[in-house]
């Protein structure tokens, strides 16, 4: 039976693979291990092979798992990738490192106000529902230019890109279609904000079954689970 560590050569090896076709740097695309579902041992084998950043989706269980891991807490950097409430942000705002799913404003204004003051601002993506979008969660990409703007002004905030979720299936030239529009998005939010301390070097998109599409459109960080982890049991929502 393949092993967490084999799975996790593999990706790296599409990852790698998918550089090389685009002609991008292997250094370019970063991995985040999606270890939504998944017990913190499974975690602490993937950090063993050296994987520093985790993905996690539903607030309390990546709480947990944080707290599990509190011993390597320096070494690693804990993603936000899941829907998020206004009811839950304040814990979210004080353990993680970033938050890819922020789709409104609100949200953003409660991150940076519940940010503490010791910490280093938070990294944050905005969330575009870019093709129907499988959890229909998302800034149309009509509102988004609006929105970046307000939340590349918010202090404890540091706005890094865009992260999207297309629709599953189809075949590599089909899969390339939204993650085009995803970098287009990025490069013309680019050229509009100017906000000072803001990078803008992001685009969080790509999964198990479309990483190469993703990597060929200009993803900078991949977030993979079931291809390291195998299938997730079926969970109930948040
Ligand atoms: C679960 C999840 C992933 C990982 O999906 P896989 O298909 O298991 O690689 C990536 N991004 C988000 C937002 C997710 O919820």
């Amino acid at each position: 039976m393949a092993t967490i560590k084999d799975n996790l050569q593999q990706v790296q090896n599409r990852i790698a693979l998918a550089c090389k076709a685009a002609q991008r740097e292997p250094g370019s695309v970063r991995l985040l291990v999606v270890s939504k579902t998944f017990p913190g041992s499974d975690l602490r084998e993937t950090h063993a092979a050296g994987v520093r950043c985790f993905g996690e989706n539903y607030v309390q269980e990546g709480l947990a798992k944080i707290a599990e891991l509190q011993d390597l807490r320096h070494e690693l950097e804990w993603h936000m990738i899941g829907p998020l409430q206004g009811n839950k942000t304040r814990p979210v705002a004080e353990a993680f490192d970033w938050v890819h799913s922020v789709d409104r404003l609100k949200i953003a204004q409660r991150l940076s106000e519940q940010r503490p003051a010791h910490l280093a601002p938070l990294n944050v993506c905005l969330q575009v529902n870019i093709s129907g979008e499988v959890s229909k969660s998302g800034l149309s990409p009509e509102e988004l230019p609006e929105v970046a703007r307000q939340v590349a002004n918010l202090p404890r905030l540091r706005l890094r890109g865009l992260m999207a979720i297309p629709e599953p299936g189809g075949d590599l030239e089909a899969q390339r279609q939204p993650h085009r529009a995803l970098a287009a998005l990025l490069t013309s939010l680019r050229a509009q904000l100017q906000a000072p301390g803001q990078m803008l070097d992001t685009l969080s998109m790509g999964m198990s079954a479309d990483l190469e599409a993703a990597i060929a459109e200009g993803a900078t960080m991949v977030r993979v689970g079931s291809a390291i982890f195998g299938q997730r049991p079926r969970i109930a929502a948040n």
